[in-house]
C-alpha cells in the first residue's frame, strides 16, 4: 500500500477527552474516528487489524467445531420479552422508534430462536455457534475510545446440550480457545472466575488484562495464578493478636468526638485499638457491622453474608435502634445481631461506642463481652496482602474483561421453550453456554501493553503490515527506483508494505513510521544506497542494521520471525 494515496490521517494532537493510551493512540494512527459519543468509525488501517482479530478469532472458534453464523442487529422486540431481557437490560437496550423493534445488545435470545426451530432431538446436538457481529448498548458512561462503547463488535458464541456433562465440555473448549486466541494476538492476560451475576448460570470466567483504563478492580496473584475481582477476592487474614490481660470495660466520655480518627486524636491511641460500627438494615432487622479501626465494609461481601435487602440506617433510626447517634454506636449493648470482620476475631482492650450519645467504651474484649458475635470476612483485599493459595503478595488493580466464557444453563431454553427430546421420548430444556470477545477491545487492550512514547509497537501477528518501507527523498531517482523494486519484490514474497512514498521530510516520515508501529522499517536513503545498502529497524528494540539491498528479502524474514 502506498501512503500517498492510502487514508491514514495521523494526527499530532487530540482532543482532550483522549486519556487513556490507546484512545489517544487509535485516533493519532488514523485508526478510528469518532461519530459521537462511544461511536466509532473504523478507518483504513484499524480495519485491517479489526480484521486479523476476527480471523485468528475464526480459527480457533472452528477448530473448537464452531460453525459461524452472521445474524441481524435489528430483532423483534416480543423475541426478547420472552426472556424478560427488555426490562433486565433497561435503558442499555436500544429502543427504536418503531417499537416492534430492539438494537441486538447480545444474541442469547436469537440463537435460542434459532435452536428452537431445529434442535429438536437430542442428536442435534451438540453444537456451537458463533458470529462476529456488531452489538448496541447504550451504555451510560461510553469512555475511553473503542474499550466502552454504545456500538462494538463481538465475537459471541453459543453452545447446545443436552447434559450439563456436555455442557462442561463445550465450555472446557471455549475456555481452551480463548486462550490460544489471547496467546496468538500477543495479549497478557489472567482469568478470574466470576460470579454469575445478571445473566444467570451456574459458572463463568473473564479474561482480563490490567489496565488504568480499566473498571473492574481485581486482586492478583503472579505467583499461582489466582485472581477474582475486588468484590469476593480474599486474602490471608492477620487477625488482630490478642492482649494478654484484657482490662475491665470503662465508660469515657467522648463529647463530640464521631470518627475513629478523632477519637485516636482524642485518647492518644492507634486505629488498630478501635473497632468502626456500621448499622445497616436488612430486612427490616437492624444489624450492626463492626470493623477495624478505618477499615471499609465491602459493600458486595456484606449484601451476600445478609442476602437479602440491605440498607444503610437512617441517622433519625439510630437513637432508637442503638440508644446512641452515629459516633457513639458500638458492639457492648447492642440488642441486635452483631457481624464483625475477621480482623476482630477475640479481640481485647477495644475502644468503640457505648451506645450513649458522647460516650465511648474501653477494654472491651468481644470474646468476654460479646458472645453473640458472628465473623465474617468483610473487607477489600489490598495491594500486598498474603495470597490464600500460596501466601505471596497479592497485587490489587484495575483491569479490562475482554472476554467471558458462561453456563447458562437453562436460563433461555426455559423461558423460550427451547425444548429437545431425549433417548426416551422425553422433552427437556436444551442446555446452553455463551461466550463472548469484545473484538475492538482487544484491538485497544493490544495497544495498551504494546506503546511507548513515539507510538504503537505491533506484533507481527497484529500488525496491520509487516514492513513500513521509507523512501527518505522522492525527488532522487535512484531512491525511488530502488524503493519500488523493494516494494514489489516484498509484496512478490507475500509480505505486507506500507510504502512511504510522499514528498515529504525525512523527519516527518520516521515520526509516523515509529507512531504507526509496524514491526520493520526499511528506510532506502542516497547515502546507503551508494554501498547498495538500505537501513532495517526493528521497532520494538530500535536495532539497526545495514543490508545489502539484494538480501533484504532473507534479513525481513529472519527478524520477523
Ligand atoms: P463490561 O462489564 O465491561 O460492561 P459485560 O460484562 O457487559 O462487559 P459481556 O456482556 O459479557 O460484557 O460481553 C462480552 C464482551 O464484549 C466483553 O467481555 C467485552 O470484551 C465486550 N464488551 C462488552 N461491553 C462492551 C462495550 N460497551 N464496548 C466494547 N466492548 C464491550
Ligand atoms: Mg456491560
Amino acid at each position: 500500500m502506498k501512503l500517498s494515496k492510502y487514508f491514514v490521517p495521523t494526527l499530532k494532537e487530540v482532543p482532550n477527552d483522549a486519556v487513556v493510551a490507546s484512545h489517544v493512540l487509535m485516533l493519532r494512527t488514523g485508526m478510528v474516528r469518532m461519530l459521537s459519543a462511544g461511536i466509532y468509525s473504523f478507518l483504513p488501517l484499524g480495519y485491517r487489524v479489526i480484521k486479523k482479530v476476527s480471523e485468528i478469532i475464526r480459527e480457533e472458534m472452528d477448530a473448537i467445531g464452531g460453525q459461524e453464523f452472521h445474524l441481524p442487529g435489528l430483532s423483534p422486540r416480543e423475541i426478547w420479552e420472552e426472556t424478560g431481557r427488555v426490562e433486565a437490560f433497561g435503558d442499555i437496550l436500544f429502543q427504536i422508534k418503531n417499537r416492534d423493534y430492539v438494537l441486538a445488545p447480545t444474541h442469547e435470545e436469537i440463537m435460542t430462536y434459532h435452536a428452537r426451530n431445529v434442535m429438536k432431538s437430542y442428536k442435534d446436538m451438540p453444537q456451537i455457534w458463533y458470529q462476529i457481529q456488531t452489538k448496541f448498548r447504550n451504555e451510560p458512561r461510553p469512555r475511553s475510545g473503542v474499550i466502552r462503547g454504545r456500538q462494538f463488535l463481538m465475537k459471541d458464541a453459543y453452545s447446545f446440550d443436552t447434559s450439563y456433562e456436555n455442557l462442561d465440555q463445550s465450555y472446557g473448549l471455549h475456555d481452551k480457545a480463548y486462550r490460544k486466541i489471547f496467546d496468538r494476538c500477543g495479549i497478557k492476560y489472567f482469568v478470574v472466575g466470576a460470579s454469575s451475576g445478571a445473566m444467570g448460570g451456574t459458572g463463568s470466567e473473564e479474561f482480563m488484562v490490567q489496565s488504568d483504563a480499566g473498571e473492574d478492580t481485581v486482586g492478583y496473584c503472579e505467583n499461582c495464578g489466582y485472581a477474582a475481582n475486588i468484590e469476593v477476592a480474599a486474602s490471608r487474614i492477620d487477625v488482630k493478636k490478642r492482649d494478654e490481660v484484657s482490662s475491665d470495660v470503662k465508660e469515657i466520655y467522648t463529647p463530640n468526638i464521631k470518627s475513629i480518627d478523632e477519637l485516636c486524636g482524642f485518647l492518644n491511641i492507634d486505629e488498630t485499638q478501635t473497632a468502626k460500627s456500621r448499622v445497616v438494615i436488612n430486612d427490616g432487622k437492624p444489624v450492626l457491622v463492626l470493623m477495624l479501626g478505618n477499615e471499609e465494609v465491602n459493600e458486595t461481601k456484606l449484601e451476600s453474608i445478609l442476602s437479602g435487602n440491605v440498607r444503610p440506617a437512617h441517622p433519625e433510626e439510630l437513637v432508637e435502634i442503638s440508644g446512641a447517634e452515629a459516633g457513639s454506636i458500638g458492639p457492648i449493648g447492642f440488642k441486635h445481631r452483631i457481624v464483625a470482620d475477621l480482623r476482630l476475631k477475640d479481640a481485647n482492650n477495644l475502644f468503640s461506642g457505648a451506645n450513649k450519645t458522647d460516650y465511648h467504651f474501653g477494654g472491651i474484649d468481644l470474646l468476654r463481652d460479646v458472645p453473640s458475635i458472628e465473623y465474617y470476612d468483610l473487607r477489600s483485599v489490598q495491594s500486598g496482602e498474603g495470597c490464600t493459595r500460596c501466601g505471596s503478595n497479592l497485587a490489587v488493580f484495575s483491569a479490562i474483561e475482554l472476554g467471558h466464557i458462561f453456563k447458562l444453563g437453562t436460563k433461555y431454553s426455559e423461558a423460550m421453550g427451547a425444548n429437545f427430546l431425549d433417548e426416551n421420548g422425553e422433552a427437556h430444556p436444551i442446555i446452553m453456554g455463551s461466550y463472548g470477545i469484545g473484538v475492538d477491545r482487544v484491538v485497544a487492550c493490544f495497544i495498551e501493553q504494546n506503546h511507548d512514547d513515539k507510538g504503537i509497537v505491533w506484533n507481527k501477528t497484529l500488525a496491520p503490515f509487516d514492513v513500513h518501507l521509507i523512501a527518505l527523498n522522492m525527488k532522487k531517482e535512484d531512491v525511488v527506483k530502488n524503493a519500488e523494486s523493494i516494494y514489489s519484490k516484498l509484496i512478490e514474497e507475500g509480505l505486507e508494505v506500507l510504502y512511504d512514498d510522499r514528498e515529504a521530510q525525512a523527519g516527518f516520515k520516521f515520526n509516523d513510521a515509529d507512531l504507526l508501529g509496524m514491526p520493520l522499517q526499511i528506510v532506502v536513503g542516497e547515502k546507503k544506497l551508494k554501498e547498495n545498502k538500505v537501513e532495517l529497524k526493528v521497532r520494538k528494540t530500535n536495532e539497526r542494521f545495514d543490508v545489502d539491498v539484494n538480501n533484504i528479502f532473507e534479513k525481513v524474514k529472519e527478524l520477523l520471525m
